[in-house]
């Protein structure tokens, strides 16, 4: 099959899903599990042809050198590691010469052993691990099959990648439980599991007032229960969502944190899109001013506008009747993409941070603006916050940038600022309580990172110029840009 598409884009970022929504755990926010529905009756595994014709027309698709082929479920360790080695090989076969790909991988980590994380370290794959924090949180909705705790089993997981030097990157849902731990959780990230590389997605399930009860229970198929299709409607959300501004003040007790210690060492997507942002780049498609070019395929060849519209109103064909690249430069498509900036409110533009925030992303906007306009961001007053309580540091940052010098300055830039404002005011992240006791010297730390102990270590993260993120944590969809 050859594409029609002469012009399309330098190259897009697909998240493809082996064995559909089918995973092997059962966590309470996971609405994918309810796609399950959308193909009854069949066994959801990708097949040989499938993978095969994916990822031949994946890299004819791509006219930039740099490919990504990105896992994601469902949890695609389901698919057993046969078919990953398979699908290296089917890169190799089809990759086109001065073509690169990473291969990104995002999974609960349940089943993560030795020959995986060989596997993994051997062909250079990036995974993603989903973690919502230390064991009390992570636990409150990432539950197996019997509603027993993951987190032993994801530790083990861990452990595996980490001993095996595998990259990973922590992906983390913002949610009712831990929306107000941000700075426990970022630690627990940094100090017990060395996370280099951290991602926050906030965990919002919209529901009407007919669906929401039976959408508080849970997406997964039980016996004797009403099921549900999860679609993008309604203004309501389920009691797991996390709070609109609570989000904010999530994401700036993390920053506050970051700022004074880790820049330069540990690299949150959302903090390096937005100094990107600054400079006019979007990495990310959600504060991007217009998307669609992240869509989904699920196992059996069908292309959906994004992993977050896997509804059939959003089906865009399948790959064995129309090239991938046509698909995704489809019409309906790319007007999926411009309605992004086209539908934004008039609050959204004339929004003094528009430029860095773009309205978020479309499936979040249900709420109405200020001014009583439907498609106001749900998550707007938590957007606004973080943006522009972020200003100033990652303004200070985008000057030592343009005089090349390392972003990670910026640390010495906020412990002046701190020193002349002195310790007993209140703590900039706006919990209400005096900086010494929140984000400053005295504050309550990790156990095993007591007060003042990690001076030498942080001196040192003073001296290490920012390094780049891979290309699949810093670009727009990744491979964890949604809870497995
Ligand atoms: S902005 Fe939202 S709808 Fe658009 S591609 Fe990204 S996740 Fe999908
Ligand atoms: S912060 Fe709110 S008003 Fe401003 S662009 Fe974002 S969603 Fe729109």
């Amino acid at each position: 099959m050859v594409p029609k598409t002469t012009n399309g884009p330098g190259g897009f970022h697909l998240l493809a899903k082996p064995s559909g929504s089918t995973c092997n755990i059962n966590c309470t926010y996971c609405f994918y599990l309810s796609k399950e529905s959308l193909y009854p009756d069949e066994k959801h595994r990708m097949s040989d042809a499938t993978l095969e014709a994916y990822l031949k027309q994946l890299l004819e698709s791509h006219r930039m050198p740099q490919v990504t082929v990105a896992w994601q479920g469902g949890e695609p360790t389901l698919m057993k590691l046969d078919f990953f080695r398979r699908s290296v090989e089917l890169v190799e076969k089809h990759r086109r010469p001065g073509q690169t790909v990473q291969h990104t991988f995002q999974t609960n980590g349940l089943l993560l052993d030795d020959q995986w994380c060989d596997f993994f370290k051997q062909h250079g794959f990036l995974v993603g691990l989903s973690v919502d924090g230390p064991r009390e949180i992570h636990d409150a909705y990432r539950l197996d099959r019997r509603g027993q705790g993951t987190f032993d089993r994801v530790m083990a997981g861990w452990k595996c990648l980490r001993d095996h030097q595998v990259d990973f990157n922590i992906l983390c849902t913002v949610n009712a439980a831990n929306q107000r731990q941000g700075r426990a959780v970022y630690r627990f990230f940094r100090d017990e599991l060395g996370a280099k590389w951290v991602q926050f997605i906030p965990v919002i399930e919209r529901a009407t007032q007919q669906t929401l009860e039976v959408a508080n229970r849970g997406w997964s198929q039980q016996p004797g229960r009403q099921r549900l299709l999860y679609t993008q409607t309604g203004d309501l959300v389920t009691e797991r969502t996390v709070g609109g501004e609570q989000y904010g003040r999530f994401l700036v007790d993390v920053f506050e944190e970051w700022v004074r210690h880790d820049v330069g060492e540990v690299f949150v997507q959302l903090f390096d899109v937005t100094l990107e942002a600054y400079f006019g780049r979007h990495l990310l498609c959600i504060h991007a001013p217009t998307c669609g070019l992240g869509p989904a395929l699920e196992y059996n060849g069908d292309v959906y506008s994004c992993d977050h519209f896997v509804e059939p109103r959003y089906k865009l064909g399948n790959i064995h009747e129309t090239h991938l690249l046509d698909l995704v430069m489809a019409p309906e498509q790319r007007k999926f993409g411009q309605d992004k900036r086209d539908k934004l409110t008039a609050q959204c533009r004339s929004c003094e941070v528009q430029a860095l925030c773009n309205g978020g992303c479309p499936k979040d906007r249900f709420a109405l603006s200020r001014d009583g306009e439907p498609g106001q961001n749900y998550l707007c007053a938590g957007l606004e916050l973080f943006f522009k309580h972020t200003r100033p540091a990652m303004q200070q940052m985008g000057r030592l940038l343009q005089q090349r010098r390392p972003p990670s300055e910026v640390m010495e830039w906020v412990a002046v600022e701190d020193q002349r404002l002195g310790p007993y005011r209140l703590c900039p992240c706006g919990s209400g309580r005096k900086f010494r006791f929140c984000h400053g010297d005295n504050a309550p730390r990790n156990t095993r990172d007591p007060p003042n102990a990690d001076s030498a270590k942080r001196q040192q993260a003073r001296m290490s110029p920012a390094q780049p993120q891979p290309d699949a944590v810093a670009s727009g969809r990744n491979a964890s840009d949604s809870p497995d």
